[in-house]
């Protein structure tokens, strides 16, 4: 284990910097800038000793001239030169994990932005890290900039979680966002947001909302108190959004946003991602652009709304600073927010209802009694329709293998099952009467 104790507080605290890209070389570039006035908030000094990168020679507009220079980032994670590791390569196995293990193995304390590695090891290295008295920090693997591992782990140590939600991916809000306001589609929404960095030129992981899945696994175990489970979540992303789906929307008073859900049942838990309707007048409607928002509601603080920069260099690195200070400070908490042992396994919980309803676009072919035989197949199921909405602006094309025309329809539910809406569906499709994929939004009344 590394000592942080008195004895050792005049003597500056060596760090060691894996991956040099935009969050590592902006973490340098903060570190080599403000180290006189981080010294004098710790009392110790802090300096970048050693970093690891693909390319040596390349212009990252930092000064790398006095640092030790390692291809390897797990060399650099054992040396002797630092005190503490940080990763910022990314990538849920190869050297990211390698490194991160290494590190915690020989008792060194990690800071690391890659919820992707805690995704799918987080259990593991905060056993490693429990097991050789090290610490790991990962406030930069959630929403970038807002300080929302620290909340769960220290601020609301002590309450009761019921829900977790929020906005956790700013490609996403962007896109949905800039659809709101203007008149175009998604793809054209993806291609602005790829011109302006915003998205990655492969940004798949972002829009089908595995980015946020990742996420919200994280902070579902630090809510609930269970192991992390990302390949235990409904996901579905944005792809599939249409204008017609955002007018309706805001017809009706609500917004369409990415959402990443977690919540308590006495039974399980329950985790979602999905494009959701949330009223206007929500805290999280108010999130717009590539902003990001957690909201947690417990029992004793009926919510707490957290909401700021999800991501970019110069957010991100200063949560992995504070990281840094904490750890410097000598903070002590499990990395999990309960010790890895007491972890429990993920129990899901059932399939229930849900109280917002659903709205439902689909394309029915325009004959007599289409709509009639749909809104049949949706009583016998049970299923209540609130409204039925036909406009002529909302038509979205759809070709008929018999060249029949169709209809855009949009209909609305009450409280019901998601499985019983899908089964109806499916049914729909099989008599016949819609053309294409019916479109399936959950309303939530927040
Ligand atoms: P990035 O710009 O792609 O930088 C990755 C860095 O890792 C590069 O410097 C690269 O070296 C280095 N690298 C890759 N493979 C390596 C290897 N085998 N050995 C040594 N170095 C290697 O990534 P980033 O955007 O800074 O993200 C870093 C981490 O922060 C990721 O886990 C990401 O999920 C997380 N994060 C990022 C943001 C954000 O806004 N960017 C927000 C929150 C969290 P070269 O430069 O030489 O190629």
């Amino acid at each position: 284990m590394q000592d942080f104790s008195d004895s050792v507080a005049a003597t500056p605290l060596r760090i060691g910097v894996a991956g040099l890209g935009n969050v590592g070389a902006t973490l340098v570039r903060i570190l080599q800038k403000d180290g006189v006035e981080l010294t004098k908030k710790l009392g110790r000094q802090i300096v970048v000793t050693a970093v690891a990168a693909r390319s040596r020679s390349r212009d990252r507009g930092i000064d790398i001239a006095g640092l030790e220079w390692f291809d390897d980032p797990v060399a650099l994670a054992k040396s002797d030169g630092i005190d503490l590791f940080v990763e910022l390569i990314g990538g849920e196995d190869g050297p990211a994990f390698a490194a991160v293990k290494a590190a915690l193995e020989m008792g060194r304390p990690v800071v690391t932005a890659n919820k992707a590695l805690l995704a799918k090891h987080g259990v593991a290295l905060a056993r490693m890290a429990e097991e050789s008295g090290a610490q790991l920090g990962f406030e930069a693997a959630v929403a970038g900039g807002i300080p929302v591992i620290k909340t769960l782990r220290e601020g609301l140590g002590s309450a009761r979680i019921a829900r977790v939600y929020g906005i956790m991916n700013g490609t996403c809000n962007y896109i949905l966002t800039r659809m709101g306001q203007e008149d175009i589609s998604f793809a054209e929404c993806l291609k602005d947001a790829q011109a302006l960095g915003y998205a990655e030129a492969d940004p798949s992981f972002d829009v089908d909302g595995f980015d946020t899945a990742h996420k919200l696994s994280i902070l579902a175990t630090l809510c609930f108190g269970y192991e992390i489970a990302p390949d235990k979540i409904h996901v579905e992303g944005i792809s599939k959004i249409t204008q017609a789906d955002i007018k309706v929307a805001a017809d009706l008073g609500y917004k369409i946003k990415l959402l990443g859900m977690a919540q308590r049942y006495e039974d399980g838990i329950e985790q979602r991602v999905h494009p959701t309707f949330v009223p206007k007048g929500s805290a999280v409607a108010g999130v717009d652009g590539v902003m990001n928002a957690v909201a947690l509601e417990t029992d004793h603080v009926h919510e707490l709304l957290l909401a700021g920069p999800g991501a970019g260099g110069p957010p991100t690195a200063s949560s992995v600073l504070s990281d840094i200070l904490d750890i410097a400070r000598g903070t002590r908490v499990p990395p999990l927010g309960v010790p890895s042992q007491e972890l429990l396994p993920y129990k899901q919980a059932p399939l229930r209802a849900h109280d917002g309803g659903f709205y439902i676009r689909l394309n029915a072919k325009d004959v007599p009694g289409a709509l009639a035989a749909i809104a049949a197949r949706m009583g016998e199921r049970g299923i209540s329709i609130e409204s039925v909405i036909q406009r002529p602006d909302l038509h979205v094309k759809a070709n008929a293998a018999d060249g029949q025309p169709t209809r855009t329809v949009v209909l609305l539910t009450q409280q019901t099952l998601e499985t019983t809406v899908r089964e109806s569906l499916a049914q729909i499709a099989a008599d016949g009467f819609i053309v294409g994929e019916p479109q399936l939004i959950r309303i939530e009344l927040l």
